[in-house]
C-alpha cells in the first residue's frame, strides 16, 4: 500500500485553494464538501487537512478530528436528506477502492428503493451539487456546527 505522500494529488490542490470545490464545512482540521461524481444525492466527503494517504497514517489527533467533523455533517446529511440510512465509508490502497490518494471519509444517504450509482463514474451538474450542499449548510447551521 502506497504511503508516499504526492502533494500534487487533486485534494491536496482543493486544500491549498489551487482547486475549487463545494464546501460544506470547515475547521481547523477538516474540510468537506460535495463529492462531484456522487453515488447518492447528497454524498459528501470529510477530509483531513493533514497530509496522509490513508488512514494508517494519519495522526491519532488527525482522526480524532476526522471522525468528529464526520459525525457533525453526516448528522446534517440526514437531516437534510432524511434518508432511510448512511452510509460512512473509507478505503485504503488502490485494491480498496480507494482513487484520490488523501484519506478521506464518504458519507453517503442510502434509499430502501434505489442502488448506489458507480464509485468515481458520473459527475453531477454543479448547480444540483449546490443546491444539496445548501441544504446541508443549512441543517449545519440549524445544529450550531
Ligand atoms: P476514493 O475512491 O475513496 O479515493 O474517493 C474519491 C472520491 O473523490 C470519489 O468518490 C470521487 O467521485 C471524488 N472526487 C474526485 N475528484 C473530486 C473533486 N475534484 N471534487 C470532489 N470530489 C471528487
Amino acid at each position: 500500500m502506497d504511503t508516499q505522500y504526492n502533494p500534487t494529488n487533486i485534494f491536496a490542490k482543493i486544500l491549498r485553494g489551487e482547486l475549487p470545490c463545494i464546501k460544506v464545512y470547515e475547521d481547523d482540521d477538516t474540510i468537506a464538501f460535495m463529492d462531484i461524481m456522487p453515488q447518492a444525492d447528497g454524498h459528501t466527503l470529510v477530509v483531513p487537512k493533514e497530509a496522509a494517504v490513508n488512514l494508517f497514517d494519519l495522526s491519532e489527533q488527525g482522526a480524532q478530528a476526522a471522525i468528529v467533523a464526520t459525525q457533525r455533517v453526516a448528522r446534517a446529511v440526514r437531516a437534510a436528506f432524511a434518508p432511510d440510512g448512511i452510509s460512512i465509508g473509507q478505503f485504503n490502497g488502490a485494491a480498496a477502492g480507494q482513487t484520490v490518494p488523501h484519506v478521506h471519509f464518504h458519507i453517503v444517504p442510502r434509499y430502501a428503493d434505489s442502488a448506489l450509482r458507480g464509485h468515481a463514474r458520473e459527475m453531477q451538474d454543479p448547480e444540483q451539487l449546490k443546491g444539496h450542499a445548501q441544504r446541508i449548510i443549512a441543517a449545519l447551521r440549524e445544529q450550531g456546527a
